[in-house]
């Protein structure tokens, strides 16, 4: 089977910093570097390293970082025959400052990922999409693909909700579930059920539109929950001493995709997420701390 990724191509450039610069605050950096990124693209890499076979349907300008972007995916063994050059837009870019704890802001000009359209249904494996790339685009998609549809609802837009009827997965973050699932009716937990958590998997379920559908919400150095309408799996994660976590979110998409490709059951692709993007904390950049199938196997054995 394989992997289809619809989604952005940014070039990303970081700052490193002491600390986070609060409104209006000029902060000066110790570094800078410019690197691979984009959602779409660090799933892409991720799931690659993975050992899926990945599609990518993207959009990039005609510009040397287009070209640079389009050179770094093949590189990765990813069919970049679905990624336009489009004359007369600049490539996207991301503007990432990390402190001296890890923690992250970005800012991102989309460029050419604001043009993408036309994307053609995908009938078989796995399709995973982000929110970098436009809603309308992804709606007919969604809507006609036959693949296991995986949505990762980043960045969190309320309007992407229109496209929850049509997807299988949804992964999301803490603060995307605070944007798209507020205060719920919640039910006592069930014994050995942990209260907050069983409080946050009651939010997550007012996101389903039908019976059969997921969510995972990723909770960071908290690990990962499995939410169905009748059930809630906690999924602890691996304990490290992250430099930088950006790409994190997208290391774990990626991950999940090339696990449920290959027909593993969430309960299995999970564990293997969280162990993936715990390592890729480990490194700086977002694509290029993607790790190796064969690190996360040797951290799991
Ligand atoms: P995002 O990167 O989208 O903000 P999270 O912070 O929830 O998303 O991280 C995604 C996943 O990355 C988590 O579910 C977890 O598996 C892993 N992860 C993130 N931060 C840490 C950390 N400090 N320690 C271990 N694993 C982490």
């Amino acid at each position: 089977m394989a992997v289809h990724i619809v989604g952005s191509i940014n070039i990303d450039i970081i700052t490193s910093l002491q600390r986070l610069p609060l409104p209006g605050e000029t902060v000066l950096a110790e570094a800078t570097a410019r690197l691979p990124g984009g959602k779409g693209a660090n799933q892409g890499v991720a799931a690659a390293r993975m050992g899926a076979q990945v599609h990518f349907v993207g959009a990039v300008g005609e510009d040397d970082s287009g070209k640079w972007m389009v050179q770094r995916l093949a590189m990765e063994g990813i069919d970049v025959d679905g990624i336009r050059m489009l004359a007369g837009e600049a490539t996207g870019t991301a503007y990432i400052a990390v402190d001296a704890l890890g923690e992250n802001q970005i800012i991102v000009v989309s460029g050419a990922n604001a043009r993408l359209g036309g994307c053609v249904p995908v009938d078989g494996g796995v399709l995973l999409s982000q929110l970098e790339v436009p809603i309308p685009a992804l709606a007919s998609l969604l809507a006609e693909s036959g693949a296991l549809r995986i949505l990762n609802t980043a960045p969190a837009l309320v309007e992407a909700k229109a496209l929850f009827p049509h997807v299988d997965i949804l992964v999301l973050n803490r603060p995307e579930l605070d944007v798209y699932a507020p205060a719920a009716q919640v039910r006592a937990p069930l014994p050995g059920e942990d209260a907050e958590m069983a409080a946050l998997a009651a939010r997550t379920r007012t996101l389903f539109c039908r019976e059969d559908q997921a969510a995972i919400v990723t909770l960071g150095a908290g690990g990962a929950l499995i939410v169905r309408q009748g059930s809630l799996v906690h999924v602890p994660s691996i304990p490290v001493q992250p430099v930088d976590t950006v790409g994190a979110g997208d290391c774990f998409c990626g991950a999940l995709a090339a696990l449920l490709d290959e027909g593993r059951t969430l309960e299995q692709a999970v564990p293997f997420a969280c162990a993936a993007a715990a390592l890729s904390t480990l490194s700086h950049g977002a694509a290029p701390s993607m790790p190796s199938r064969a690190v996360v196997s040797d951290l799991l054995s």
